[in-house]
C-alpha cells in the first residue's frame, strides 16, 4: 500500500462509466501541463481510438494476475467482466518527485486508494440523471447491449456512493464542469 507521507498530491477522479470522466481530465491536463495521469492496466481489449501504452496497458488475464500477485498495483478491480489496475511505481515516483498524480478510476478503486491514501482527495462525477447517462453510454457506439447493460447496472450502484466523496461534481455542460472541477482541485 502506499505511503500517505509523500510531497505530491494524488486526486482520484471517480463515477459512473459514460459521465465524461475521461473528456473532464484530458482537458484538465491540457489546461494543467504540471498534472500528471497514471496510465492503468487493464484485460479489456482495446476500443478504437485506444493506443497501448498511452490510453491504457493493454494485458492478458494471466500476466494481469501476476502483477497483482507481485503487488505490482496501488489498487485493482473487476469492472464489467474485465480486471483494471493502478500500476504502482510511477505512481509512487511522481509523488516522490512532488508531482500532482490524477487517477481516473472506478468506485472499489477509489475505495481502495482511500484506505491507502487518506490524505488524497476523490471527486464522484455524476451525470445530470440517469437517463442522460444511459443516453451518453449508448451514444458512444462502442460497447455491445450487453456491455451497456452491465455498466448500466454498475451504474445504479456507484450512484449510490457520491456521499463517500470529499466532492461531488455534476457533469451537465462541459466547460461549467471544467471550471468547477479546476476550482475544487484549487487549479486555479
Ligand atoms: P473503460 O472500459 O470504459 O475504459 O473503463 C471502465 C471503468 O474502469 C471506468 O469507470 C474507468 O474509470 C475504470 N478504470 C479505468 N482504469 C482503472 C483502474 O486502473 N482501476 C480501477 N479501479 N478502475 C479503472
Amino acid at each position: 500500500m502506499g505511503s500517505t507521507s509523500t510531497p505530491g498530491r494524488l486526486t482520484v477522479i471517480s463515477g459512473p462509466s459514460g459521465v465524461g470522466k475521461g473528456t473532464l481530465v484530458a482537458s484538465l491536463l491540457q489546461r494543467h501541463p504540471g498534472l500528471w495521469l497514471s496510465v492503468s492496466a487493464t484485460t479489456r481489449a482495446p476500443r478504437p481510438g485506444d493506443i497501448d501504452g498511452v490510453t491504457y496497458r493493454f494485458l492478458d488475464r494471466e500476466r494481469f494476475e501476476a502483477q497483482v500477485q507481485a503487488g505490482g498495483f496501488l489498487e485493482w478491480a473487476e469492472f464489467a467482466g474485465y480486471l483494471y489496475g493502478t500500476p504502482r511505481g510511477p505512481v509512487e515516483d511522481h509523488l516522490a518527485q512532488g508531482r500532482s498524480v490524477l487517477l481516473e478510476i472506478e468506485l472499489e478503486g477509489a475505495r481502495q486508494v482511500r484506505r491507502s491514501f487518506p490524505d488524497g482527495f476523490q471527486v464522484f462525477i455524476k451525470p445530470p440523471s440517469f437517463e442522460e447517462l444511459e443516453r451518453r453510454i449508448r451514444g458512444r457506439g462502442t460497447e455491445r447491449e450487453e456491455a451497456i447493460q452491465r455498466r448500466l447496472g454498475r451504474a445504479h450502484q456507484e450512484l449510490e456512493a457520491e456521499a463517500e466523496f470529499d466532492a461531488v461534481l455534476v457533469n451537465g455542460d462541459l466547460d461549467q464542469a471544467i471550471s468547477n472541477l479546476e476550482e475544487l482541485l484549487n487549479l486555479g
